[in-house]
């Protein structure tokens, strides 16, 4: 059986102002780059796709990530916090029923800890990448974010899974960027959303089939960038790039939902 989901929101959270070189191989020039999360209203259900940043780092951002805050020249206000984000829109922390992490980096896995009631599902590879990366991707990965969740409802994902067994809130494999990255296809009454996580940063990626510098490889990361438009197009879904400054600016954010 196919249904739909009910509503998405697209929640605002902090700005990172990188080199487009960081983001997609021959990128160049700097670009200033939401990273959003996005909660989803299921009749069985709220999902939340993402976390964010660590809160606590919209008042002290070296405190929380070192240099780190200082080479993504991050901007963010206590307003933007996960958790601000979802009361703005008349729920509480405690109504998210699932939470899916797109992969392990420090950018989607900051508010994981709000949510321990929660049901949490990851691509299974990701978990112990996180704790043992790549020397020239480790930056990217705060392990101070995963150890208060370790007792949490974890669902390592070994494959692609359908959230609610109806076809409305799919989590797709696409691993490359980091080993068990995903992406969330979410099937609305008028329409469908292809939410990218981070199997692609910026549009040149999408259509240049362009990997990261820093992926864990190359080869599966294009091979997902390839099954991300593919699956896109098969379902015609509305392909939301996370990162990408123009689809933020394109689609609903706030408290406008799409239905
Ligand atoms: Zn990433």
């Amino acid at each position: 059986m196919t249904s739909h989901a009910t509503r998405l929101w697209a929640l605002d959270g902090a700005w990172f102002t990188v080199d487009t070189g960081l983001l997609v191989v021959n990128g160049s020039g700097d670009v200033t780059l939401p990273v959003p999360t996005f909660l989803i209203e299921h009749p069985r259900g709220l999902v939340l796709f993402d976390t964010g940043v660590v809160p606590q780092a919209s008042v002290d951002p070296h405190g929380v990530y070192g240099e780190l805050a200082e080479h993504v020249n991050i901007d963010f206000t206590p307003d933007k916090q996960v958790d601000r984000q979802i009361e703005a829109l008349g729920f509480s922390t405690t109504d998210v029923t699932h939470v899916v992490v797109s992969h392990s980096h420090f950018d989607h896995t900051g508010g994981m800890y709000l949510f321990p009631q929660a049901k949490f599902f990851i691509g299974g590879a990701d978990l112990p990448y996180a704790y043992w990366p790549m020397p020239a991707a480790s930056v990217f990965f705060r392990t101070a974010d995963l150890d208060p969740t370790r007792g949490f409802d974890w669902n390592p994902l070994a494959g692609d899974h359908d959230l609610f067994a109806d076809g409305s809130v799919t989590v797709l494999s696409m691993p490359g960027h980091t080993p068990g990255n995903s992406s969330l296809m979410v099937r609305l009454a008028n329409r469908t959303f292809m939410l990218t996580g981070d199997t692609v940063h910026v549009r040149e990626a999408l259509d240049n089939e362009l990997p990261m510098p820093s992926d864990y490889s190359t080869k599966t990361a294009v091979d997902s960038v390839r099954r991300l438009a593919q699956l896109s197009a098969a379902d015609d879904a509305d392909i939301w790039i996370a990162h990408d400054p123009q689809d933020w600016a394109k689609f609903f954010k706030g408290a406008k939902a799409y239905e």
